[in-house]
């Protein structure tokens, strides 16, 4: 049944209403939670907050769910002024400073911050979103996890449907995403299925990463753009690049240039564009989708209501907009509870400045690369890892307060070979392998010879 919550009731405290709990909404969130005097709750649709820079690694079997997944009750434990709701945030009247979840439930606040993230866009890209797995979330990773591990699984005990795409993957998107996904699948074939599948060529397996640009990782420098390409090749990565991807079918993709490739396991890390939640404000609505947010992260447009991290359009020093990443985010939703604050007390606000950490990508095992400092010094292999160890450290400290396993999982995970994974999850992803079935071979057309 509805309910309704009006605004400033709590003990006459102001309530900050913070929509979900990523690095945007957990940083604003933690800040808040440091003033007594302050009513905090925070909603989101799980119960959980995802380290998203690792979903690739639980999709390739590499970490389990609870190694990225941590209890938003357990982090707010000892913060008496924070109430964690579990919801799905529907609409916002922005007049009313109220939010109504699916549910129905209604709550109001003296201030809303907006740190909902972010949903995959296929770019309407017929077939994408019914065939095509994201990557977005842990649900996401783990309905990969079951598709990779399937088909596996239906190639050791048939042979024939190898000839379907059975061990045949598609990665669609060079940028980080799909490039860190494409590394880790191609080390979890070589270091984990050759070992486990012992009736199974899995020599056959092909990755193919497919993108519409020219490059892999375009936002890096050229000598990173052949370094990646090189990684990659390595592994046995073929690169389709500067192609687009027209179709996706039950047991198939479709490019551009008239390549169509078998398969039963498209990844898709094509982009990235606001969730749906922002649609409730259409006004403020910019590029992307995303919010446009002035330089102290107040809505355009709508006294009260705040946003930081992916789901806002957040103003660069250049004019442009900053990039969607979790130090962003992070930094973010620390400066909108400094707004609210600086608004709820009637003290002038100041400007989000962003305190660049650089980017940086993982290529598999033993490589990565990283562009750090204001000159975006280049870094490869193993100092390139250690500093994406220090960030994604960094970050982790905005969910946790102990870094140390993950910094000891860091060194591990870089510098051994790690044994054979146990696999499950298998029966999450099902497969008809009737559907899209490519037709038999020499059955049309003349006679080879
Ligand atoms: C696969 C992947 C890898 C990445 N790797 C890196 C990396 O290595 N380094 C880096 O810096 N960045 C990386 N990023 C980007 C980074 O993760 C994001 O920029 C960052 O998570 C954005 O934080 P956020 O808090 O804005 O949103 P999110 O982290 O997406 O959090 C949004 C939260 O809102 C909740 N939510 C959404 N809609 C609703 C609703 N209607 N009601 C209630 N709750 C809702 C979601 O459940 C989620 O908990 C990666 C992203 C992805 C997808």
């Amino acid at each position: 049944m509805a309910h309704s919550s009006p605004g400033s009731t709590t003990n006459g405290k102001p309530r900050v209403i913070v929509v979900g709990a990523g690095f945007a909404g957990l940083g604003c969130a933690r800040r808040l939670a440091k003033v007594d005097d302050m009513q905090v709750t925070l909603l989101d649709r799980n119960n959980y907050h995802q380290f998203q820079p690792l979903l690739y690694q639980v999709a390739t079997s590499q970490l389990a769910s609870s190694d990225i997944a941590y209890s938003l009750r357990k982090l707010f434990a000892d913060d008496e002024n924070v109430a964690v709701k579990l919801g799905e945030v529907a609409t916002i009247d922005a007049a009313a400073r109220s939010v109504t979840t699916a549910d129905g439930d209604v709550i109001a606040g003296d201030a809303i911050v907006l740190a909902a993230g972010s949903q995959p866009n296929f770019f309407r890209t017929p077939g994408a979103a019914e065939h095509a797995f994201p990557l977005y979330s842990l649900d996401d990773a783990l309905a990969l996890r079951s598709r990779i591990l399937g088909v596996f699984e239906a190639a050791d005990r048939d042979a024939s449907l190898i000839d379907q795409g059975a061990l045949s993957f598609v990665v669609v998107g060079g940028g980080p995403t799909g490039v860190e996904l494409a590394g880790a699948l191609a080390d979890l074939v070589e270091e984990t299925m050759a070992e486990e599948y012992h009736d199974l060529a899995v020599t056959s397996v092909q990755i193919h990463l497919v993108d519409l640009g020219p490059t892999l990782l375009g936002p890096f420098s050229e000598d990173a753009h052949e370094y990646v390409a090189k990684v990659l090749g390595r592994k046995g990565v073929r690169m389709h690049l500067g192609v687009a991807v027209t179709e996706v079918g039950a047991g198939h993709v479709t490019l551009a240039d008239g390549t169509t490739l078998r398969t039963r396991c498209v990844v898709w890390g094509g982009g990235i564009m606001a969730p749906a939640v922002a649609g409730a404000l259409p006004d403020a609505q910019g590029r992307g989708g995303r919010l446009t947010v002035s330089s102290d992260l107040c809505v355009a447009g709508a006294p009260g209501i705040y946003a930081a991290g992916d789901i806002a359009n957040i103003p660069a020093p250049d004019g442009s907009a900053l990039p969607q990443l979790g130090s962003v985010a992070l930094q973010s939703g620390v400066h909108a509870a400094d707004t609210v604050m600086a608004d709820l007390s009637g003290k002038p606000r100041s400007s989000f400045h962003y305190h660049d950490k650089g980017i940086m990508a993982m290529i598999g095992r033993g490589a990565a690369i990283a562009e750090v400092g204001p000159h975006r010094h280049e870094l490869h292999g193993a100092i390139a890892f250690s500093a994406w160890l220090g960030v994604h450290a960094q970050l982790m400290t905005g969910v946790r307060n102990r870094i140390d396993a993950f910094v000891s999982w860091g060194s591990d995970y870089f510098s051994k070979r790690r044994g054979p994974q146990i696999l499950d999850h298998a029966d999450a992803a099902p497969i008809d392998w009737d559907e899209d079935r490519a037709p038999p071979l020499a059955t049309t057309g003349p006679q080879q010879r």
